[in-house]
């Protein structure tokens, strides 16, 4: 432990962000550095309290507190390795995961949590600098192939695990860049897109291979795949969106959030001039009050929306932990985002009836309706409309930010010989697929997640890969049994 009483000497304190005037006018990071000296103190404050709740807060169980105290030490070189161990992408997870590990630090029972995000991030950023995050290719290689098709998180951590292994690895991606949802879901102001790129460079020094606009199932078959490689990892994500079965829905204006936050993607990157859909001077209705709701927020804003409005179905949260929801678990309290900062009126427990139409089959309005949230009796809780709150909010742009529904039903997974069980996800035991040599990981296996989710799925898929292909595994499997306390 690094300084005994470090956590009642320092606060919690996070880098500065940009000034909202100067951020909302480029689509750049927002977080500014902050100094190694501070850094070492939030390091700190690691009480290296003897049973980590940390480790069963983090997906991919994290050794925190340990590679906490060798940042504090300034062995950046261990805190490294500690970190690699577990994580091949914390420069991913450091910059956009909700941090569930911070949920559960013994910190945070009657004081602010440790800032492990940061801590994270830091020890990812400082490892390039120094060099010592670099390729380092298998000794030995095995003469066995795999085939990754998707190279989102889920991809990318599969593709790198069996790499490591000795394995023959080429990851099919549709899109003309690799990265998945990384790089054309999440926007640039939360990470900026060389992240990617310089992690993908280390990856194709180490020896994998990718290949970019295939679309497996129409430019290459799924029997080619199956013929040419001795396993398959299936990582193309939950694409399908959820749809808002209302009236007015198929209006002009109306759009799912990912065709506005993809194509903006794009056009930062360079892949495309300008985005189809514009907010500018639009007065727009984001329903949907997740990170994807929230990512449309901060785009809006950057394209100059005169207004940003987003709804949720759910009641607002509280700002505290109430008492059926005790540390350590997740916590279910009001969360502001740097877009919210930003500028949106957010509006809760309302249910949408029916898009309006303006001029010309554009869209003009929302209809709406309070809602109330009642337990029914059985514990389980249901809503009732209140009578007489029903109104329209204008607007004329309208993304559905409410999530996706699974894998895209396109006869893909089928090809590959997948099938489905009743919640429309692909049946899978250990990874394996109802095929022998086809493997399932991230969000098309378990549903729409998380980055840190999809990277435990790819290093969870491709343990089982390693076994079923060498009939043993020396990669590294996540302890269930530890895990599974807290989940
Ligand atoms: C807008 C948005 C914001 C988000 N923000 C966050 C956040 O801040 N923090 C966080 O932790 N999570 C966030 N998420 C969730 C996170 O991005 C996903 O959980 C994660 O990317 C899932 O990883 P994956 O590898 O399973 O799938 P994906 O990232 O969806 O990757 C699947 C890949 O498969 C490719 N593919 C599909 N079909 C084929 C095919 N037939 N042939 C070849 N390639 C194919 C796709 O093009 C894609 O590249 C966000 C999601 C969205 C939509
Ligand atoms: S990956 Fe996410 S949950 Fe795990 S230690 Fe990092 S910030 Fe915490």
């Amino acid at each position: 432990m690094g300084e005994k009483e470090g956590f009642i000497k320092y606060k919690r304190e996070l880098p500065q962000t940009r000034p909202v005037e100067e951020r909302v006018g480029d689509y750049q990071e927002i977080y500014q550095p902050l100094d190694e000296k501070k850094l070492n103190q939030q390091a700190a404050r690691c009480m290296d309290c003897g049973i980590p709740f940390c480790h069963q807060g983090c997906p991919l169980g994290n050794v925190i507190p340990d590679f906490n105290e060798a940042v504090y030490q300034e062995r950046w070189d261990e805190a490294f390795d500690i970190l690699k161990s577990t994580n091949n992408f914390p420069e991913f997870t450091g910059r956009i995961c909700p941090a569930p590990c911070e949920s559960s630090c013994v910190l945070g029972i009657n004081k602010d949590p440790v800032t492990i995000e940061l801590i994270e991030k830091s020890i990812a950023e400082k490892a390039y600098e120094l060099g010592l995050a670099k390729p380092n290719p298998p000794a030995k290689r095995t003469s066995k192939h795999v085939a990754v098709i998707g190279s989102g998180p889920a991809g990318l951590a599969a593709a790198d695990q069996l790499n490591k292994a000795g394995h023959e690895v080429t990851v099919f991606e549709k899109n003309a860049k690799v990265g998945g949802l990384l790089r054309y879901g999440i926007p640039d102001f939360k990470m900026e897109k060389w992240v990617i790129d310089r992690r993908i460079s280390l990856m194709r020094e180490e020896g994998i291979t990718f290949t970019t606009n295939t679309e497996v199932g129409f430019n290459i078959k799924a029997e080619n795949i199956l013929q040419n490689f001795d396993a398959v990892v299936l990582s193309t994500g939950a694409e399908e969106p959820r749809v808002l079965k209302i009236p007015g829905h198929e209006l002009e204006g109306v759009h799912f959030a990912m065709d506005f936050l993809g194509n903006q993607n794009r056009v930062v990157g360079g892949e495309r001039g300008n985005n189809p859909i514009s907010a500018k001077d639009k007065h727009v209705l984001v329903i949907g009050g997740g990170d994807t709701g929230s990512d449309c927020i901060g785009t809006s804003r950057r394209h100059g929306a005169a207004s940003v409005t987003q709804l949720e179905l759910l009641p607002k949260p509280p700002q505290k932990r109430t008492e059926s929801n005790p540390w350590p678990e997740w916590p279910m309290t009001l969360r502001t985002s740097s877009s919210h900062e930003e500028g949106a009126e957010r509006v809760w427990s309302v249910l949408t009836k029916r898009f309006l139409e303006g001029e010309k089959g554009k869209v003009s309005g929302l209809e709406v309706v309070e809602i109330e949230w009642k337990e029914k009796g059985d514990g389980s809780f249901g809503f009732e409309e209140v009578e007489g709150t029903e109104k329209v909010i204008p607007c004329d742009l309208a993304f559905i930010a409410i999530g996706y529904s699974g894998p895209k039903k396109d006869g893909l997974l089928e090809s590959f010989g997948v099938e489905f069980l009743d919640n429309g996800l692909p049946y899978s035991k250990d990874y394996q697929s109802s095929e022998e040599k086809v493997f399932l990981a991230g969000d098309m296996r378990k549903g729409q997640s998380l980055v840190v989710w999809a990277i435990s799925e790819g290093r969870e898929a491709a343990y089982h890969v390693d076994k079923f292909l060498q009939g043993k595994s020396s990669l590294p499997q996540k302890d269930h049994s530890y895990y599974e306390f807290g989940s």
